[in-house]
């Protein structure tokens, strides 16, 4: 289940880094076309500026052309009216034009048809070898590239016109301008600060430029520049279109940077070709602050989406966490729930298929009357403690859990019995209380049946153990199962011989072994069938104190005796007391003492009369309870007998704590065995300090003479045993009674 919540946890992670990335992916391919939108606004503006510019530098070149031309035109006009034209003719009437037009500057000069070139202050110069001159005489108005003075040295554009006397080209006119002179001629007009525009020739020669001639170390070669700046394929294009005269748009990259540029010849001009350019981040200045502005809001928006679902994601791992607190954590005793623990022990038995595991089911026998005793509150500290001790004690791959109530399962790697034993009597818990526990052990033997099927195996052998004295584990067998449905139909069968009167006591007599007078008696359950046969309680007692019968039981077998006691009473009988066993399930009945109060009066039996036999085991770990159980029965005057003393769980020491009327030493104490001498010794002791504290000493199970001998030596007086008599009916009960011996 752990490993589910956590599976989805990673996928819904996944997810939305998923998501994220897409959401991302999808706004960057939308700004994408949005720049791209926004590029081809730019390459159509830029186009329908470098298309103006165009028509703006060509009208300004025409101009000056036309003007040229009028001056040449009206020059020939003259040299038709000389009807010669040769050079001195050209010479004079040239001069004769500039002194008389002298807004004509020293930047023209005529030259004949041989090239023979002349100025107005006298120079010469022969420009047969240039372009332009040839193109004039060829009829073509032009202007030349940059070209170099051959009279100052400096770099100059020369406009050129044929000079025509009837239709014969017989010179041409030039006039020259200063790069500076032809830039604001041009007066080429920006895109923006940041746009520039070059001039340049077919061959890709920079004539004109916008740009800060020391702007770059660039040559004056765009061809040559475009290439060495990486952009091969716009410098191919380009030099394509040029070479066809047409306009283009072209994108580049400059340190970085890219550049849109657009040309286009200039058509009237005799290979000329304008290109604008402007840098991207310069017409885009404001959407890439808006992009800027929309990349920072999208991170926003992705980071509070991340945070949303990762808080989501945390929300979910809490109350996955909680849920599986609820389903694997018992609230009780902070341990594994029963759901855990078969989820565990699958795993487990999986992992390990060839180890040999055991599944221990327990439950304490006494824990209602605890949980009645000392509360709920307790009662479910017992239960914590329970599975904390157990846990500190239990190796790496043992598992405790809670089945429900006070019942509880282990799976074990070793099911020695020794050490089972030695978890579950570790079990006293920390207020001294003592409880009672009936384990099952079920070695994990076929692991195809379900684990739950296992557990019940386990907690089959657990209830065989139930009510067998001193038996705290059980190993399963197939004939629990029988077993717990015969007990089922005994359980049965004694509910309905309780409620038939079929429970009656027997009386055994209790005798001073000197005189042979009878100082008591103990009333033992029997089971009167109707058909007369006398069941023991050996076979009825354990399954009544499994099913808490043992309770109705005891009340039904002392109300009989105080109705026997209350006849005997009336008939003049000098009665002595009676004994009454009362299972340790009383223990914890707070009313308990008060019920046996009220029937006592009921009957009018004097207390004294009346011995509470509690057996000895009832005092290990209560002694608390004990104290306070004791001393109210004495308060009402009732007598109390220590049973089955030294059959199992002795203490001398409680003899001081407990202030018992009688001790009754267990009939195991009378066998023969290796060492009589050694028992003998302990057997007298017990006597000795019994009688010190003023404690009679009852010997249950005298059954010969020899045993009367041993009880004389060691100052034992009372005898209980079938060597004076055996358990008998009222009715030959009430004989001996009487007679006040046996
Ligand atoms: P217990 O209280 O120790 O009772 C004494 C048992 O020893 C009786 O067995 C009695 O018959 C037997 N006994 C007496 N003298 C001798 C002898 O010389 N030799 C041998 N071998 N046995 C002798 P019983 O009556 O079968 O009772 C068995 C146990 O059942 C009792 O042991 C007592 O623990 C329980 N029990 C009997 N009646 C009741 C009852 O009314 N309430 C409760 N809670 N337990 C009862
Ligand atoms: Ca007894
Ligand atoms: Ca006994």
């Amino acid at each position: 289940m752990k490993r589910t919540f956590k599976s989805i946890n990673n996928i819904s992670k996944v997810i939305t880094i998923v998501i994220a990335f897409i959401l991302f992916v999808a706004v960057f391919y939308l700004m994408n076309h949005v720049q791209d939108l926004l590029n081809s606004d730019v390459k159509i503006n830029l186009t329908e500026v470098v298309t103006q510019n165009k028509d703006v530098i060509t009208s300004k070149l025409k101009l000056e052309l036309n003007s040229l031309q009028m001056v040449a035109d009206q020059m020939s006009d003259n040299l038709r009216k000389e009807g010669n034209a040769d050079e001195g003719t050209l010479d004079r009437l040239f001069l004769e034009y500039c002194e008389g037009n002298s807004n004509i500057s020293g930047s023209m000069y005529i030259s004949n048809d041989s090239g023979e070139a002349f100025f107005a202050d006298g120079r010469t110069v022969n420009i047969y070898g240039r372009k332009y001159f040839r193109l004039a005489m060829d009829g073509v108005q032009n202007v030349s590239d940059r070209v170099v003075s051959r009279v100052t040295g400096n770099e100059i554009f020369v406009f050129s016109v044929p000079l025509t006397v009837n239709n014969k080209v017989v010179g041409t006119i030039q006039h020259f301008y200063t790069p500076e002179e032809m830039y604001s001629l041009c007066s080429i007009s920006l895109f923006s600060s940041q746009g520039y525009m070059y001039i340049i020739n077919g061959g890709g020669y920079i004539l004109l430029s916008t740009q800060d001639r020391d702007y770059t170390n660039e040559s004056d070669n765009l061809y040559r520049n475009l290439y060495a700046a990486g952009n091969q394929q716009q410098a191919a294009q380009i030099e394509t279109d040029i070479s066809i005269n047409s306009a283009g748009f072209m994108e580049t990259v400059r340190n970085g940077e890219r550049i849109f540029s657009a040309y286009t010849p200039i058509e009237e001009i005799h290979d000329w070709y304008l290109i604008s350019s402007v840098a991207t981040s310069a017409v885009s200045s404001n959407a890439t602050k808006v992009f800027k502005l929309f990349y920072f809001i999208l991170s926003v928006v992705i980071i509070l989406f991340g945070i949303i679902i990762l808080n989501f994601l945390a929300y979910k791992k809490v109350q996955s966490a909680k849920l599986e607190r609820i389903a694997f954590v018992d609230p009780v005793t902070q341990g594994n729930t029963y759901n855990k623990f078969v989820v565990d022990v699958a795993d487990l038995l999986e992992k390990q298929p060839s180890k040999p595991f055991y599944i221990l089911s327990f439950d304490i026998d006494n824990f209602k009357y605890v949980n009645n005793y000392y509360g709920f509150d307790f009662g479910d500290r017992v239960l914590y403690q329970i599975v904390q001790n157990m846990n500190s004690r239990l190796k790496d791959n043992e598992i405790i859990a809670r089945i429900s109530g006070d019942h509880f399962v282990v799976l074990l790697e070793n099911g020695d019995k020794d050490r089972i034993n030695n978890l579950l009597d570790k079990l006293v818990l920390e207020d001294g209380v003592m409880i009672y526990i009936s384990a099952g052990l079920y070695p994990v033997t076929d692991r195809t049946q379900s684990i739950n099927l296992m557990v019940d195996k386990a907690s089959t052998a657990a209830n065989a153990a139930k009510g067998i004295f001193h038996k705290q584990v059980e190993i399963y067998s197939e004939k629990f199962e029988q077993i717990i449905m015969q007990n089922e139909q005994l359980k049965r069968k004694i509910e309905q011989a309780l409620l038939d009167d079929e429970l009656v006591p027997f009386y055994q007599p209790k005798v001073d072994v000197n005189t042979s007078k009878l100082v008591g008696a103990e009333a033992l359950a029997r089971w009167v069938t109707k058909d007369g046969n006398l069941i023991s309680p050996a076979e009825f007692i354990p399954v009544c104190e499994k099913t808490g019968l043992i309770v109705e039981l005891d009340m039904v077998i002392f109300e009989k005796t105080l109705k026997f006691i209350s006849k005997c009473i009336k008939e003049g009988t000098a009665c002595v007391p009676i004994s009454v066993n009362f299972s340790r399930l009383h223990l914890f009945d707070k009313k308990f003492i008060n019920k046996l109060i009220q029937l006592i009066k009921r009957y009018k039996v004097p207390p004294g009369l009346i011995e509470v036999e509690l057996t000895e085991s009832i005092i290990f770990g209560n002694m608390n309870i004990i104290a306070d159980f004791t001393s109210s029965l004495h308060k009402h005057g009732l007598l109390i007998s220590m049973d089955d003393f030294g059959s199992g769980y002795s203490s001398l020491n409680m003899l001081k704590d407990i202030p018992i009327d009688v001790l009754k030493i267990d009939r195991e104490f009378l066998k023969e065995t290796s060492d009589n001498q050694r028992r003998n010794i302990i057997f007298s002791s017990i006597a000795q300090m019994a009688n010190r504290l003023n404690i009679k000493v009852v010997v249950e199970g005298v059954e010969n003479n020899e045993n009367v001998e041993l009880m004389k030596k060691c100052g034992c007086d009372i005898a209980q045993g079938y060597y004076f008599a055996r358990p008998m009916n009222e009715n030959e009960f009430q004989q001996i009674y009487k007679e006040g011996r046996v």
